[in-house]
């Protein structure tokens, strides 16, 4: 098991033989809202190999066209079934719609969509592998579907959502101590953190280093694994890559 920051919500994890790429975002621009901060570790190209591709939603920093485009025609890339022809009308080929709780096996893998709570249909996904379970949560406010996930699946290991912004995206500090308790994970990393609101004042002191702290705190036990753009994390040599501070 490895899991590599490529930046922002995309990640390449590496379970069962397969590598994984989650809502790809090569782009560097950003767009008229938020800025990117920091560009990926890669470019399109080197992710090209990839064995399947999870899209959570449609927001431009979750689905990169010119990717879908130069991937194999015969990669599968999952996206959620409602939405799913915004995702092939951005370019990708093989697309396979999924409806929550719905799982589907792709060589040793087990993926299971899961409900997240956003501004427009999202999706999470459980990939089951080996007795291990990894959740990547999308973009997701804290809901009671965690409560489910974390009684039908147990993962120990989520991806998620750590800090937001004055209008939330996502699940902020709060919700996300929240979910850390509710999960019980051995393992977090810190997701969604390579955007930020072009206007100064609709950003926030919330940061993966203040999540780290405030954790800490309430003595939850999890340990975070806070990945900067080409960090990995592995559960061989997990004891290297982790970090307790921004
Ligand atoms: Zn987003």
């Amino acid at each position: 098991m490895k899991i590599s920051m490529i930046g922002h919500s995309t990640v390449l994890i590496e379970m069962g033989g397969m590598r994984i790429l989650t809502d790809p975002y090569f782009g560097l621009g950003g767009n008229l809202a938020y800025a990117r901060i920091k560009p990926p570790a890669c470019e399109r190209g080197e992710m090209k190999d990839v064995n399947l591709v999870l899209v959570s939603h449609n927001h431009f920093d979750h689905t990169d066209g010119p990717f879908f485009r130069q991937i194999p025609s015969a990669t599968p890339v999952i996206a959620p079934s409602k939405t799913a022809w915004v995702t092939k009308l951005k370019g990708s080929k093989n697309l396979i719609g999924m409806s929550p709780w719905q799982p589907r096996t792709f060589g040793a893998v087990e993926v299971t969509a899961v409900p997240a709570w956003h501004s427009t249909v999202t999706h999470g996904y459980v990939l089951r592998s080996g007795g291990t379970a990894v959740y990547f949560t999308g973009d997701t406010y804290y809901a009671d579907f965690l409560e489910r996930i974390a009684r039908e699946f147990k993962p120990q290991i989520v991806l998620m959502p750590v800090a937001t912004f004055r209008i939330p995206l996502t699940m902020g500090e709060k919700g996300a101590l929240k979910a850390a308790r509710t999960l019980s994970p051995k393992v977090i990393i810190p997701i969604h953190l390579g955007i930020r609101p072009r206007a100064p004042f609709l950003r926030t002191s919330q940061s993966a280093g203040r999540f780290i702290e405030k954790l800490r705190n309430e003595g939850n036990p999890a340990a975070v694994a806070y990945l900067h753009e080409g960090e990995s994390w592995s559960d061989e040599a997990s004891a290297d890559k982790m970090r307790t501070a921004s």
